[in-house]
């Protein structure tokens, strides 16, 4: 991902000790990161020449315990091997982009443990707060134009999700 300095409101030592991301009960589940275009032109060595994507460019994955692990995740420490480089999607999560009929809206998953323990919470309204400053910025607005490929509708997951505000320019 180009350099954005989106600040993540999940502390890494905390995601490094959950198993809730990064994996999927379905290799084709919506869960999985899409790559816009600044995304793949980033992981471009690890992407090119090989089946890294789906047509929609979804991340693939591979199955292991039952499960189906994003193909940059190292299942032995949970570390993501992309991390400097990692998907918009997941340096946003537990935020979500999905676009729906009406426009890009911003949503939290609400399955997110950490979520769940700090909402609603100080330090969740200053993040919301932020994130609002962040997608305000001239050259995320032109990220996020450049790289509308990487919507996608969570509107089947409506029951998990919290809509915190839309993005009226896109
Ligand atoms: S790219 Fe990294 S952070 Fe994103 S789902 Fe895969 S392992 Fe997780």
């Amino acid at each position: 991902m180009m350099e954005l300095s989106l600040k993540q409101f999940v502390p890494s030592e905390v995601c490094l000790k959950c198993d809730g991301c990064c994996r999927y009960k379905e290799a084709d589940s919506i869960w999985r990161p899409k790559l816009g275009i600044s995304d793949q032109e980033s992981l471009a060595d690890r992407i090119t020449g090989n089946d890294a994507l789906d047509p929609q460019g979804y991340v693939q994955t591979i199955q292991s315990c039952g499960k189906n692990f994003c193909q940059f995740l190292n299942g032995a420490d949970n570390t993501c091997g992309v991390y400097a480089k990692r998907p918009f999607e997941c340096s946003l999560y537990p935020f979500i982009l999905s676009q729906t009929p009406e426009g890009v809206k911003v949503y939290v998953h609400l399955s997110c443990p950490y979520v769940q323990d700090h909402l609603p919470r100080a330090d969740f309204d200053a993040h919301v707060a932020y994130l609002k400053e962040f997608f305000r910025r001239t050259e995320i607005k032109e990220f996020l134009s450049r790289n509308k490929s990487m919507f996608h509708d969570y509107s089947p997951y409506a029951p998990e999700l919290l809509h915190l505000f839309d993005l009226s320019f896109l």
